[in-house]
């Protein structure tokens, strides 16, 4: 019934099968359903109530999950933390969240006392692994905590999970969701492929489980009664590896982490015999990318379209779908039981074609995001979770993602969509990766500029780039400057920070958004 269920439910079917596999340990859903026990029972033991937070700063780690469910057990609410953000950042959602308890990893516990350092009532530290002196140990903290279950049991409307945005546009909010929330998830992903797995199939967890990528997958490979295989740091070369060391039958990748995949083809050589699907989404693919993972893998590919506000859901496009002519570009259909528009300005839903905002509305979307009412009250205006980003749908009923309205360059008066103009460089020869963004222009009020990472070895001529792009897109869009750089600022989760490079260019000015 509720996300705090599931361990209990395998553990009374398959108690013995593994659950989670992290490096060389794996934990069976009896030893993760009891660990979720003794966590809820010390937030107990702590004086924990409903609605109280709990947080996390770690890397990927195989004690997460017992911690995430013992705290929804206990009906707290559990906010993760990126971990890749700087100690500042940090505290800055440690004094938004306001846990009483901050359970942190050993690559992280500097940072941890540096960010709680400056907090009027800094949480208690408890090392979820490794060790240090300011730092409780779990052990010890845990203490004499029994692994029965607790007498009550969470209610649909408890918050359940606060996850902060990836911050790609500003600063990260908290989005509240609800056990309601994940029960629709759930209810949804298991009818889609991609998120629809076979008991007993390896699911394998690479985006970060501050992430609603990370936390969904993992929560819908174990209510599935799934085997997941945890990996604590993306490489491209190690996650192929333990693809095939561990029989994996499903993943969900960042388009960024298959480009990283691709650029090695002899890892790739030989295929792999068990993979069933792998699912990508969270910022646009590259339609070159796109083509040469399908024949790389040669599995069925699932793209899916959400956010963080709708607890990851939204739209898929299914595997079949990428075969169909002119839908490689969509992000696809809306999922079972959610209802997607395109809507204008004044939040009237458009036709076929038109260009607006894309808007989801259904029993995934968020309550709120935390303790910001102007926020949430503008982003869930008219009962449709208004998403930022600027699509249309097509007389299939396909949706399309063009790119986020704040991305977005007017040149000239012609509005220009970054993705569109990266996906047309990115199969230019000597071009391993790229980003477009709007520079300020005399003439045109912004100009389109591409910031090109060359490949290895590679010295591509602007001259060449610049052909290769009016080939294929109309001329207003193709860039009228190109500048080479060493790599692209990514987020944990794979994107492009587009603001960053914008930065230097837009000095002392603002920017008009939309
Ligand atoms: P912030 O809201 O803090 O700026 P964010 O929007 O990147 O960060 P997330 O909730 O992780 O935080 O990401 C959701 C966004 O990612 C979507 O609004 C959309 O812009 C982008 N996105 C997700 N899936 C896709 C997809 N399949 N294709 C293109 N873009 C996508
Ligand atoms: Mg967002």
């Amino acid at each position: 019934r509720t996300l705090a269920d599931i361990p209990a439910a395998w553990a009374r079917r398959r108690g013995d099968a593994v659950a989670v596999k992290f490096e060389d340990r794996e934990t069976s859903f009896s030893e993760l359903d009891a660990r979720a026990n003794r966590v809820a029972h010390a937030l107990r033991v702590t004086g924990f109530r409903p609605g109280d937070r709990v947080s996390a700063l770690t890397k990927n780690h195989d004690s997460w999950y017992p911690l995430f469910f013992g705290t929804a057990r206990a009906r707290a609410c559990f906010a993760p933390i990126n971990c890749r953000l700087a100690p500042a950042e940090i505290g800055f959602i440690l004094g938004d969240a306001a846990p009483r308890l901050l359970f942190v990893g050993e690559d992280f516990f500097d940072c941890a006392l540096a960010a709680v350092a400056d907090l009027p009532a800094p949480p208690l530290l408890i090392a979820l692994y490794g060790e240090h002196p300011a730092f409780l140990p779990l052990e010890t903290w845990l203490g004499g905590a029994g692994d029965a279950p607790l007498a009550d049991a969470p209610e649909l409307a408890d918050d359940v999970l606060q996850l902060y945005t990836s911050g790609t546009t500003g600063l990260p909010k908290g989005v509240v969701l609800t056990n309601r929330n994940y029960r629709a998830f759930l209810e949804a992903a298991t009818e889609v492929d991609g998120f629809a797995y076979g008991e007993d199939e390896t699911v394998m967890i690479v985006m970060p489980l501050f992430h609603v990528a990370g936390t969904n997958v993992s929560f819908s490979g174990l209510a599935q009664g799934g085997r997941l295989v945890l990996v604590k740091d993306f490489a491209a070369a190690d996650a192929l590896h333990m693809m095939r060391r561990e029989r994996v039958a499903h993943a969900f990748l960042a388009p960024a982490m298959i480009q990283m995949m691709l650029l090695d083809p002899g890892a790739v050589e030989g295929g792999f015999p068990e993979l069933r699907s792998i699912a990508y989404g969270a910022s646009p693919i590259a339609e070159d990318v796109l083509r040469r993972a399908r024949q790389a893998f040669g599995c069925d590919f699932v793209q899916f379209y959400g956010m963080t506000e709708s607890a990851g859901g939204g739209s898929y496009l299914a595997p079949a779908a990428h075969d169909l002519p002119g839908k490689l570009t969509s992000c696809g259909k809306p999922w079972p039981g959610i209802e997607m528009a395109i809507l204008d300005g004044d939040g009237r839903a458009l036709g076929v074609g038109e260009i607006g905002e894309i808007a989801i509305r259904g029993a995934i979307v968020m309550k709120e995001y935390w303790d910001r009412a102007a926020a949430t009250e503008e982003t869930l205006a008219g009962g449709w979770l208004h998403t930022g980003d600027v699509g249309c749908r097509d007389a299939d009923g396909f949706y399309y993602v063009h790119d986020r309205i704040k991305d977005m360059i007017v040149s000239g008066g012609e509005n220009v969509y970054p993705a569109e103009v990266e996906s047309a460089i990115m199969g230019c020869p000597g071009v391993a990766d790229v980003a477009v963004i709007g520079v300020p222009d005399d003439k045109w009020g912004e100009a389109v500029k591409a910031l090109i990472v060359p490949a290895a070895g590679a010295q591509p001529d602007p001259a060449d780039i610049v052909a290769w792009a009016r080939e294929r897109i109309a001329a207003y869009k193709v860039p009228k400057s190109v500048e080479f750089i060493d790599a692209l600022p990514r987020n944990p989760s794979g994107k492009v920070l587009r603001r960053e490079l914008r930065a230097p260019f837009w000095e002392g000015r603002d920017r008009a958004v939309g």
